[in-house]
């Protein structure tokens, strides 16, 4: 991106805003990341306060950056005894709270001119920080504007006085009105011409949306709440249909692109491994199953993201379709975002083929193939073995994290690439792997776990879906409880009742949120299995003062020691371990020789052991919904029933206690997805890396504007049917490359 000629009016929009502003101004509003005359019409007003509609000042937080609307009660200036200076203390109120206002100086007639205008009766716009002083709020040397006052003619004051007044994100360098007027010098001696629309004519006429240049005047310098309505509305529509476009053109792109067909071929490798399958599929696993089949028989490459409930055997689908890969001649890569995972998977995978996973070995299966891991820290030894089957196409099936798309990884056919739990593996890590084909590979990206079809569609737009929502009968399913921590009696049960699944054969796993005592708490919760779409919310349920989170190696101990424990075998596991260490305890723990598992988020994702089925999180409230439905998918896999202990602090009455009662009620991934994504945050949703003030997602939300986005969606693929490279729209691909560029465009890439 970025050789893009718009014609010399987009140089009116790269002014730098220094020039057009002054030095001052232009290093104020530096500080907001506004640079030029384009990022400043850009910066939309956050709220807009209504003439004679006063801000409640009650909840004003100290150390805030606030802009208020209020009255002036009184000013009055006197000397201060201790200094030598003067001061002046202003009120101004709601009606009913109040908020003093501060000024200083070193003699009485520098005050003179505030407490001129700020007489008893009038309104204004304060801004400043909140600071407290003996138990008031106050402002100290706030900037101000008083309505009617502070403007040219009494005219303009009539007319300013009735409209709504843009309040802008501001900052302490640049109050809101000061924005305001900017915006108003940079805006007003633009034409339309000067602001080539994104939106095509044909879009705006059928949508009835308001063309750009209409749209920036009616959001910056509103004359009636209608205006800047009709103005917000059009830019929210422009940003959904911005991103959808470039999703389109990418997927045009990557349909348009040379695949070799991988037809089904019977008597093959698939049908053997149908035949020895200890369970039948289900009917929605055969459903998605046959539309991957068709997609890999076709010369153009599949681009197909699956998701599924926790449980729902997404790997079983991933391995038919690698298998029809094998059958074909081709070979299959499958991604993982961990070590842990990556062994996982290849241990998985070989004993779901059994025999036909020894291929060329004796005793395997004669038509059968192998699966190699390929991980950054295994021996020299194995990764040469492993190396040499990728390159020389005894591996059907290479598995591996990273490593994978390191140079020196070869293979002799490489069809299709298998994403697993996505969020590690970005665009250009997949172009890696596709590089690494003769032609461009079919690609499978499968999701860690459910997620709200907005965010589907805004986030992998530019795959096509299939979704699982099934879950293999005889599945006893996992009860959820949510444990008050402060409760002795509780917590003695928790782990009266872990001893008696070990009794009973089976395994127990333990996650806090924290490795050991100088841990920080894991981002997220999510070690190195990191959910993009799941982060902790910010809330902390007014669990009053903070208390130090559960941290694996203090609680592995307190376990060790107690009791209803004794020689039960208590393990370890988080991110810091070598990955032969984690391995090690993995197989440890699978195999029950350490029945009790005390972890991080590790095992979040993917990590399948029949036997557990106890799952005890631990300050369960520092964790997100769906990454807690992750977690309790670990148990509950086999015949035997799982339970899931929520143990936290938050009490039943907060936030974070609401939402752990929601889990345990709620047992439907995408339902409980849904209520995560209302809860939380917009950034959370889009991704760790995008945070408030760089989100190029300024007005749209993924919660809210479902069929907004379904609408601009239909009309960016119209647009792009037609011209798939979208080189007839040059202001709409430059409006990708200003809306997608930075942590956005990082995060798209991260699809
Ligand atoms: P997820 O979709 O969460 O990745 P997995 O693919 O790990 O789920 O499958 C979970 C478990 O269910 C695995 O042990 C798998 O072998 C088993 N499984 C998959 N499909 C079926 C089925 N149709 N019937 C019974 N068990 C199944
Ligand atoms: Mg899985």
């Amino acid at each position: 991106m970025g050789d893009v000629v718009v014609g010399a009016s987009a140089d009116r929009l790269a002014e730098p805003l220094g020039r057009l502003l002054g030095p001052r101004t232009g290093n104020a509003l530096a500080k907001l990341g506004l640079e030029t005359s384009g990022d400043l019409l850009r910066h939309y007003p956050r709220r807009y306060s209504e003439p004679g509609t006063l801000t409640d000042l009650s909840s004003l937080a100290v150390g805030e950056h606030v802009t208020v609307m209020a009255e002036v009660r009184q000013a009055t200036v006197r000397p201060m005894r201790s200094r030598g200076g003067s001061m002046l203390q202003a009120v101004v109120t709601d009606g009913t709270h109040r908020l003093h206002l501060t000024f200083f100086a070193k003699g009485a007639g520098a005050l003179r001119m505030h407490e001129h205008k700020l007489r008893a009766g009038r309104v204004g716009l304060f801004t400043g920080v909140v600071g407290e002083y003996r138990g008031d709020r106050q402002l100290t040397h706030p900037d101000y504007r008083i309505i009617g006052v502070d403007v040219e003619d009494a005219d303009e004051a009539l007319a300013e006085a009735s409209r709504p007044i843009p309040i802008y994100p501001a900052a302490a360098a640049i109050p809101s009105w000061r924005i305001a007027t900017s915006v108003r010098t940079v805006l007003d001696p633009l034409t339309p011409a000067d602001l080539p629309d994104p939106l095509p004519e044909s879009v705006r006429a059928e949508r009835g949306l308001a063309g750009l240049h209409e749209a920036l005047r009616l959001v910056h310098e509103p004359e009636t709440d209608a205006d800047w309505r009709r103005g917000r509305d059009r830019l929210r529509y422009e940003e959904a249909f911005v991103l959808q476009a470039e999703l389109a053109r990418r997927r045009a792109r990557a349909a348009a692109e040379q695949a070799t067909a991988r037809p089904r071929r019977t008597g093959g490798l698939l049908d053997d491994f149908d035949a020895r399958l200890p369970f039948t599929l289900t009917a929605g696993q055969r459903e998605v199953g046959d539309e991957i089949a068709a997609e890999l028989a076709e010369p153009r490459p599949m681009q197909r993201l699956l998701q599924g409930e926790v449980g729902s055997g997404k790997t079983v689908v991933a391995l038919r379709a690698m298998l029809q890969v094998v059958d074909a001649g081709g070979q299959a890569a499958l991604l993982a975002p961990t070590e842990v995972l990556a062994a996982q998977h290849a241990r998985t995978l070989r004993a779901l083929l059994g025999p036909l996973a020894e291929g060329g070995f004796l005793g395997g299966a004669d038509n059968g193939t192998r699966v190699a891991l390929l991980t950054g820290s295994q021996g020299a030894a194995a990764r040469r073995a492993s190396l040499l089957d990728a390159a020389g196409g005894a591996a059907g099936i290479v598995v591996g994290t990273h490593a994978l798309l390191s140079e020196t990884v070869q293979f002799a056919d490489l069809g299709l690439v298998v994403v697993d739990e996505q969020h590690r593996f970005g665009v250009e890590q997949r172009d890696l792997l596709r590089a690494k084909g003769t032609t461009t590979p079919h690609l499978l990206v499968m999701t860690a776990t459910p997620i709200p079809r907005t965010v589907a569609m805004t986030v992998f737009g530019d795959l096509e879906t299939s979704t699982l929502t099934e879950v293999p009968a005889g599945r006893s399913g996992v009860t959820t409880h949510v444990v008050p921590a402060d409760n002795a009696a509780w917590t003695e049960r928790t782990w009266r009742r872990a001893r008696e699944e070990v009794d009973a054969g089976r395994r127990v796993y333990v996650v806090c949120p924290r490795i050991d005592a100088d841990d920080a708490p894991v981002p997220g919760g999510g070690e190195e299995a990191g959910d993009g779409v799941d982060l902790v919310p910010d809330d902390d349920g007014g669990a009053g003062t903070p208390r130090p989170l559960r941290a694996v190696t203090e609680v592995a101990e307190e376990l060790r020691s107690r009791p209803v424990l004794a020689d039960v075998a208590i393990g370890v596991l988080h991110g810091r371990m070598a990955p032969d260490e984690k391995d090690r305890v993995m197989a440890d723990f699978a195999a029950g020789r350490v029945p009790v598992l005390v972890s991080t988020t590790v095992i979040e994702v993917g990590v399948d052991v029949p036997q557990a089925t106890v799952m005890v999180v631990l300050d369960a409230d520092r964790f997100g919904l769906s990454q807690l439905h992750q977690l309790r998918g670990r148990v509950g896999r086999g015949s035997d029933p799982g339970l899931c202990l929520l143990v936290s602090h938050a009490p039943p009455a907060t936030p974070a206690g609401v939402r752990l009662a929601t889990l345990a009620e709620t047992t439907d991934g995408f339902a409980l997805a849904s209520v995560d994504l209302e809860l939380r945050r917009e950034g959370d949703v889009l991704g760790a890396a995008q945070s408030g003030a760089a989100s190029s997602l300024r007005l749209l939300r993924v919660t809210r504007d479902a069929d907004l986005i379904l609408r601009a969606r239909g009309d960016a693929r119209a647009l792009v049917d037609q011209d798939p490279t979208l080189a007839t729209w040059p202001a709409l691909v430059a409006a990708i490359d200003r809306q997608l560029t930075g942590e956005r465009e990082e995060y798209l890439e991260r699809s």
